[in-house]
């Protein structure tokens, strides 16, 4: 433990209008890490009607007051100033949460700290270019056009990225002048607390940024509130769903939904196989599957199926090795993030069983903890449980295929529409599969990946709206049309 350490007993307060305050409501639960199943923090808040009230009062405050009068450049100040405190307070604050996450440490110093640096400073150029339109009076009307805040926003968020998903909806919002509450997963609260005081210290004002905590009730406390005008998810289908109906039954507040996948990888005949199996064993294993965007449907070609496969299953037995403990930096992959994830995956892979060929793994690793086996299946039912459905665990299915038609075919035939990979050398091929895929992601030899610049979003039931770029602030603000009567 390095000097550096936070103490997760520090965090079991909600973060109110620039502190942390003692919830209301008096419920509380306990978290484990799933490393070892030890408790880690015996006693987080479950925010309550009256906690939530309190975010929103606070945070209708500080939209109508302080916030509102800081120019563009002032809210780029603060996006500067909260970039460089999280230079060096990003990673023990990843580290806390990977304590009930789970999520190796290894991936703090690049991969989570890009998604997250690169965030900020990306919107912090944002906060002026928000410069809406004109038109002149040929009818003897001056049209103008604004592009306005929406108020006061709400971040519910899942477990498995919750600080990147917390960057990635605050940053935006903030850029374009709305104030918000995050309520983290109810299994990953301790990091979205403590990186909460870096947003009073570079400059935002007390109720800009709030963090609530608590599970599924609090979240819908936000999703049916009548003051909330919006809110940003990520997480299930299922949930999604039912914030979709809270807020048509409330106040028609708008949604923004980032829902599941089961993304397909196809491999041509002429990929660089080598290429392919990086990309796809990568985007299966990371966060030990429990990625939106993980390369969960495998399908090859069958003139290099044997060969691919072979080299597939291989790599995917050896990666047990990369297993251990996530708060050791040189560990590569960690386990599922609880006993109850765990016990769902399991119970997924077992009943797959009988519905494909088990060729890797499908059994727990160890018996401390919450670790699941690399696993891998061959050629699923068409209608398997485990072809259909998002397992959110490390556990891939493989079909093979003839034809360019038939790949896209089954690559399509699905729900979900979040991510799909396309390997070949055919520069034609691979823009007409990106074409035809269903997804608001399509990468060209590689997969399961993102990029702060453009938009990141599901068709189908993987998703409404879009993260990343200058479409999330699309969605973060409301055109306002102003018509001068230059004839009074
Ligand atoms: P989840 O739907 O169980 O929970 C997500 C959040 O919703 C949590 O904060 C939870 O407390 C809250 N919640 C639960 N019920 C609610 C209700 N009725 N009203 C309001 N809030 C409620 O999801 P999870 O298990 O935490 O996350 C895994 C899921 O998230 C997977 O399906 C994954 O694909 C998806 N995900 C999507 C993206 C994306 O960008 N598309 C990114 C990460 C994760």
């Amino acid at each position: 433990m390095g000097s550096t350490d936070l103490d997760p007993k520090d965090y079991t307060k909600l973060f109110l209008n620039g502190q942390y305050v003692a919830a209301k409501n008096k419920e509380t639960y306990s978290l484990k890490n799933p490393k070892d199943n030890t408790v880690v923090i015996p006693n987080i808040p479950v925010a309550g009607p009256a906690d939530v009230e309190a975010a929103v009062k606070y945070a209708e405050e500080a939209f109508h007051g302080p916030w509102s009068r800081f120019t563009a450049i002032q809210r780029t100040e603060c996006f500067l100033k909260l970039a460089s405190l999280l230079e060096g307070e990003l990673t023990p604050i990843l580290t806390l949460d990977s304590k009930t996450s789970g999520i190796p440490v290894s991936l703090a110093p690049v991969r989570e700290r890009n998604y997250i640096r690169n965030c900020v400073l990306y919107y912090s150029g944002w906060t002026d270019k928000q410069k809406g339109d004109y038109f002149p009076a040929d009818d003897g009307f001056v049209k103008l056009v604004r592009h306005e805040p929406l108020g006061v926003c709400a971040a519910i968020n899942p477990f498995n990225a919750a600080l990147a998903t917390l960057f990635l909806k605050a940053i935006p919002a903030l850029a374009t002048g709305n104030v918000i509450i995050v309520k983290p997963s109810e299994k990953t609260p301790l990091g979205s607390l403590a990186v909460a005081p870096l947003f009073a210290r570079a400059g935002f004002p007390p109720g800009v940024l709030q963090v609530i905590t608590g599970a599924g009730s609090t979240g819908a406390l936000l999703a049916e509130h009548m003051r909330i005008r919006k809110v940003s998810f990520t997480g299930s289908v299922a949930t999604g769903k039912n914030i979709q109906i809270a807020a048509a039954r409330s106040n028609l507040k708008r949604v923004t939904l980032e829902l599941g996948g089961k993304s397909p990888a196809v491999i041509f005949d002429d990929a660089n196989l080598e290429n392919a199996l990086k990309w796809t064993i990568d985007g299966i294993l990371t966060r030990s599957g429990q990625l939106c965007v993980a390369a969960s449907r495998v399908y090859v070609q069958k003139s290099v199926a044997d060969q691919f496969i072979n080299e597939y299953k291989k790599r995917m037995k050896d990666a047990i090795n990369d297993y251990g403990d996530p708060q050791d930096p040189a560990v590569k992959l960690g386990p599922m993030v609880d006993q109850p994830q765990l016990e769902r995956v399991k119970t997924i892979v077992e009943r797959g069983r009988s519905e494909a060929e088990l060729v890797v793994g499908g059994s727990q690793h160890g018996d401390a903890g919450c670790y699941m086996e690399p696993t891998v299946f061959l050629n699923p039912k068409d209608d398997a449980e485990i072809y259909r459905n998002e397992i959110f665990g490390p556990v891939s299915i493989i079909k093979t295929f003839e034809t360019e038609e038939e790949a896209l075919k089954l690559a399509n035939d699905t729900e979900f529409g979040l991510m799909s990979g396309v390997f070949t050398k055919d520069i034609t091929r691979a823009l007409r599969m990106s074409s035809g895929l269903e997804s608001g992601v399509v990468g060209i030899n590689c997969v399961s990946v993102q990029n702060i610049q453009v938009p990141f979003g599901g068709k189908k039931q993987s998703g409404i709206g879009r993260e990343f770029g200058e479409y999330a602030l699309r969605l973060y603000t409301e055109p306002k049309t102003v018509l001068i009567n230059m004839a009074a």
